[in-house]
């Protein structure tokens, strides 16, 4: 699947997608192109796909060698584990076991951008790769209606983490996946800006209460409104979540938060009316605008400072909502290098 020769080999039906970089389709995000990103998934293939948070990669989750793809693409470490999307939480409740505050969490947000790690069933049925040998596996039922078609016609569940080179900024359009995968990778379906724009919120359902594993797209307030549900924090350096504790979301430049006096020739990032900046995350000060700019602003600001020879640095961004999430990537955007996560 290197070159142009498999693709006049084997045309996209209905002339359903254009090529763009080695190999790599950008397919529409209409019936023809959603039934070709099935037809390659369910052949083992790795297909690109919109979410309300990021672009997520998407195999089989059921196929050994599709989950081992997924790794190769993204040079990601094996001991960081996928989420499984899936189409519904009666599919969930298939797979894993679901506690009554489980039951309420996916009630209350599926579908949507949280994902519960939970306890497997015996037939669960997916391949290890995809829990990383953890005793647990994160399940998640998106809401963008591409990745709900992509599940429905793929009709199995889908590991997808972000569809980018582990480490790096996570993508939020096509055109980010393509910088980043291109050539390694069956196709994208390309249908704009992802919605929310920052990766979905996850928490672990244990015996002991539900622990916060990562902020994300829904705030502890916000569940807390729902259901009732008080969150416990993360747990030390306890690593629950592998993705957690490391730099990522890595731009090249160094990155400094909560910067209000920016020195000279750095690419300075604002937030609100009274904190502009070169770039701003939201000239208004909302923080749904904010997350959804995050990534993109991000890798404009990285192109900035590398053809300067420049620092990136932040305004502060208010620590409630959403905010919380986009300050923890920002954080980790800032942190110093280390194996790279994703
Ligand atoms: P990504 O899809 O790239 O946003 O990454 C998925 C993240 O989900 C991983 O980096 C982990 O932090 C988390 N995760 C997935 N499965 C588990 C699990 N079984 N236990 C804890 N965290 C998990
Ligand atoms: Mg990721």
């Amino acid at each position: 699947m290197t070159s142009g020769t498999s693709r006049q080999l084997h045309p996209p039906p209905g002339g359903g997608g254009k090529e763009k970089g080695h190999g790599t389709l950008r397919l529409p995000p209409d019936a023809a192109g959603i039934a070709r990103a099935a037809e390659m998934v369910r052949a083992g293939g790795l297909v690109a796909m919109p979410t309300e948070t990021v672009y997520g990669l998407a195999a089989d989750a059921t196929s050994p060698d599709a989950v081992a793809r997924i790794y190769a693409a993204k040079g990601r470490p094996s001991f960081n584990p996928l989420i499984v999307h899936l189409p519904d939480i009666e599919t969930a409740r298939h797979l894993a076991r679901f506690s009554p505050e489980a039951e309420a969490l996916a009630a209350s947000f599926w579908p949507g951008p949280l994902t519960l790690v939970v306890p497997p069933g015996p037939q669960h049925g997916l391949a290890p790769a995809v829990t990383a040998g953890l005793p647990t596996v994160a399940l998640r039922v998106p809401a963008h209606p591409v990745a709900r078609a992509l599940i429905a016609a793929a009709g199995r569940p889908l590991a997808a983490p972000s569809a980018n080179p582990s480490g790096r900024i996570s993508p939020t359009t096509a055109d980010h996946v393509l910088e980043g995968l291109s050539g390694r990778i069956e196709a994208v379906i390309d249908a704009g800006p992802c919605p929310v724009g920052i990766e979905s919120t996850i928490l672990a359902v244990t015996e002991t209460g539900v622990r916060l594993l990562r902020p994300g797209g829904i705030s502890p307030e916000t569940i807390r409104e729902k259901t009732g549900i008080e969150l416990l924090g993360p747990q030390g350096k306890a690593v629950l979540a592998p993705g957690m504790l490391h730099s990522h979301y890595a731009p090249h430049a160094p990155l400094r938060l909560d910067v209000t006096a920016p020195p000279p020739g750095a690419v300075h990032v604002g937030f609100g009316p009274d904190r502009p900046g070169e770039l701003t995350l939201s000239a208004e000060g909302d923080l749904a605008e904010a997350a959804r700019n995050l990534f993109a602003v991000l890798r404009v600001a990285d192109e900035r400072a590398a053809r300067r020879g420049a620092v990136i640095t932040v305004a502060p961004i208010p620590r409630r909502g959403v905010g919380i999430a986009i300050n923890d990537r920002l954080a980790r955007a800032a942190a110093p290098r280390e194996a790279p996560e994703s």
